[in-house]
């Protein structure tokens, strides 16, 4: 009954998620923002009661709460989580319009993830249309940075995901198959500062302390922290220093990104950067940051809820596979409170940040679908 109603959908769904497409939301850009959450509050409102939480540093954050009468009160809601920012900045959406060939569409942010917020929506119409039950409130959560890590997102989904039953998170899945994600890497960003002492790289080379002979010691030592084995991954992605040739240079930088499957991992690598000692006399290290996302491990309830997932799937016809992500999302916030949580309910599709992103409307569909049955039935 579901999967026949969201088949019939196809003329609505590419009608929302072109105006969505058509409201361009870079992360940050808080006007253009705000005026996606206006049309996204009116959206839902017929759906449920929203919210409109404030966020200066940019878009605000849209919770819509939807109640499920017939349950009993005080019943754990489930949380539904999206996010409406994208990587693209203004103007992108001019040179590449929303457009549909076929059974794919094409537009900048549609794949991650403004065909989520689509999908959320039809899906929860669906099940009013229908006259079906969900099995616990609903809370949909569509935040406005998750693209540059969620710093004013966080603390509203952390305090949100507290009390719910579990979370669903419509990022998109993992392609070629659609797999459904129980785990993801957790992901720390770390910025190395090396002061040394300038001086003539000719005529007194022995009072300076070169911070850049330092950064190429720390990068072997940071290099030497990963471990393949456990998937414990360090890039020394971003690096500067020095002021001129003959200059024994003083200041040296590195952005370093390091991720890891399990929290001990990440503790582990957290206290060896954090202790990180110098080796050349005289120079000296700063480090700052962290953890940004903790891990989204693989838990026997995240597990569980896959697998109730897979076979609710079954019955419409779709065969889910269950993977892992060295990517973050806000999905590890909720997993780390021990939320279970199930990530990659997203439409299918290719090119997340890339210029050829698209989906597949028909999947799109069938997720959509997918969606309404796992509100009606977990
Ligand atoms: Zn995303």
């Amino acid at each position: 009954m579901l999967q026949e109603y969201l088949a019939a959908q196809r003329a609505t769904l590419l009608g929302i998620a072109a105006r969505l497409v058509a409201h361009e939301s870079p992360s940050g850009d808080k006007a253009r923002c705000d005026a996606l959450v206006t049309l996204l509050a009116e959206r839902f409102a017929a759906l449920g009661t929203v919210e409109r939480h404030a966020n200066p540093a940019g878009g605000d954050h849209v919770l819509v709460r939807v109640a499920a009468p017939g349950t009993p009160a005080g019943a754990p809601p489930a949380l539904v989580l999206c996010h409406y920012d994208t990587v693209w900045p203004a103007g992108t959406v001019a040179t590449r319009p929303f457009h549909v060939e076929g059974d794919t569409a094409y537009g900048p942010g549609l794949y991650d993830m403004k065909a989520s917020i689509a999908m959320a929506e039809l899906a929860l119409r669906a099940v009013a249309a229908l006259g079906l039950s969900l099995a616990r409130p609903v809370i949909l959560l569509i935040t406005s940075d998750e693209e540059i890590g969620s710093p004013s997102s966080r603390a509203l989904i952390e305090a949100t995901a507290t009390g719910c039953a579990h979370t669903l998170v419509l990022e998109p899945p993992i392609e070629p198959a659609g797999a459904l994600k129980t785990a993801r890497k957790g992901i720390g960003m770390f910025t190395i500062a090396i002061s040394g002492r300038a001086a003539h790289a000719g005529v007194e080379p022995e009072k300076g302390a070169s911070a850049i002979t330092e950064l190429a010691h720390q990068i072997l030592a940071l290099n030497a922290l990963a471990d393949p084995a456990q998937g414990t991954t360090i890039n020394v992605g971003l690096v500067r220093g020095g002021s001129g040739r003959n200059v024994v240079p003083a200041e040296a930088l590195m952005e370093v990104d390091v991720r890891a499957w399990t929290s001990a991992e990440a503790a582990r690598l957290e206290g060896a950067i954090r202790s990180l000692a110098p080796v050349t006399p005289g120079v000296s290290l700063a480090v700052a940051g962290g953890f940004n996302r903790p891990p989204l491990e693989r838990t026997p309830a995240g597990a569980a809820l896959f697998a109730q997932a897979q076979a609710l799937g079954a019955t419409l016809g779709l065969a889910l596979h269950e993977g892992a992500s060295g990517g973050g999302s806000d999905g590890n916030f909720t997993a780390a409170l021990g939320v279970p949580t199930l990530d990659g309910l997203g439409a299918p599709g290719a090119g997340a940040h890339a210029a050829h992103e698209q989906i597949s409307v028909s999947g799109a569909l069938q997720r959509a679908a997918l969606l309404a049955l796992l509100l009606t039935r977990l």
